[in-house]
């Protein structure tokens, strides 16, 4: 009964989008630790069926596990990042890699970045349609060459000269993108723009991953499909470094997910760590002063995971529901979806 109740309030919160915003915020607890999202929106339970809900929860602790693991082999923040990334990248259930989202013309054009926090060494890639792992495309953009940022045929042939595999563009492609593209296109067509029929098309699966190393290393990587529609070699915040991803030990690791243009004009992930920095406040604060006092206010719909040298991790977001998940020394994974978890 009470699940009902509670069905019924989001569902009236949502008609007048005064959604609750949410913050969890998990204090530090040995020297490894990890978080990962693959993104957020308007996800509530009874968009998911207990089957989804599983697949989905099944992938995000196989992505922990995977990045955990490297950490606990003592590997580096930004090989736990890439580990779990990758995993997720590869499951049409997200909106990267595999299961983009499509452009209005109907293709897929990925983004993605990483930073460590170490050297603060960076690297991104953005609208590519060829590398199979756009993790990897950014990662070789920030070891093997002097830049931090290529686009489109650039960063493919970049990609190309460095051994990453490429793939037809259609590899990206899936089914259900091209049915829920169609979908769109027709109530374009119909005039029905910016009606939200489909809680699917609200859903900003970005994936992300936050890492702290043995060695008291923090790196912050960041993968997408952008937004779905998006026109004319649209770019969000994802492969920006500073608005989508942030890593600097001194302060913490960001990823960001959700509407990009906010986090763009908001540079959201190195304001939170400016804030720690400036005003001397924690993660915790600093995270809910920009997710959700300053976006929240400006209906900046999204979402961001972080963690600090001490461990301390957390997720902070104003939308219903983000995909989630940590691990942390002595603990199992634990992967979330909803903003109220039982
Ligand atoms: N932030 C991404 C973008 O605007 C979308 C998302 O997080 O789902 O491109």
């Amino acid at each position: 009964m009470k699940k009902y109740y509670l069905i019924i309030i989001l569902f009236v919160a949502s008609c007048f989008s005064i959604f609750p915003a949410f913050a969890q915020n998990i204090p530090g607890k040995g020297d490894i630790a990890i978080v990962i999202h693959g993104g957020a929106g308007y996800i509530q339970r009874p968009n998911l069926s207990p089957e989804q809900e599983k697949d989905y929860r099944a992938k995000l602790e196989e992505a922990l596990k995977a990045g955990y693991e490297k950490l606990d082999q003592g590997a580096s923040a930004e090989e736990a990042v890439v580990a779990a990334i990758q995993i997720l990248e590869a499951s049409p259930l997200f909106n990267s890699g595999v299961g983009a989202v499509l452009t209005e013309e109907g293709k897929a054009e990925l983004d993605a970045s990483i930073m460590n926090g170490a050297d603060g060494s960076a690297g991104a890639v953005a609208g590519v349609s060829r590398i199979k792992s756009p993790i990897l495309g950014a990662m070789a953009v920030k070891d093997q060459s002097p830049h931090v940022m290529m686009a489109r045929e650039g960063a493919e042939k970049f990609a190309e000269t460095q051994g990453l595999e490429m793939v037809d563009p259609d590899y990206f492609v899936t089914d259900k993108r091209i049915a829920q593209w169609e979908r769109m296109k027709k109530e374009q067509l119909e005039k029905a723009e910016g009606s939200i029929k489909n809680w699917e098309d609200t859903k900003m699966g970005t994936v992300g991953a936050v890492a702290l190393d043995r060695n008291g290393n923090i790196a912050a990587g960041t993968s997408t499909g952008g937004m779905m529609m998006k026109k004319f070699g649209r770019i969000g915040d994802s492969p920006i470094i500073g608005a989508g991803t942030f890593a600097e030990n001194e302060s913490c690791g960001i990823s960001a997910t959700g509407h990009g243009e906010f986090f763009m004009r908001n540079v959201v992930a190195y304001d939170i760590a400016a804030k720690m920095k400036y005003q001397n406040i924690s993660l915790f604060q600093a995270a809910n002063e920009v997710v959700i006092q300053k976006l929240k206010k400006i209906e900046g719909a999204g979402g961001i995971i972080g963690l600090d040298q001490e461990g301390n991790i957390t997720m902070t977001f104003n939308t219903p529901g983000m995909f989630r998940g940590y691990m942390n020394k002595k603990g199992k994974p634990v992967s979330m979806i909803y903003g109220l978890e039982d």
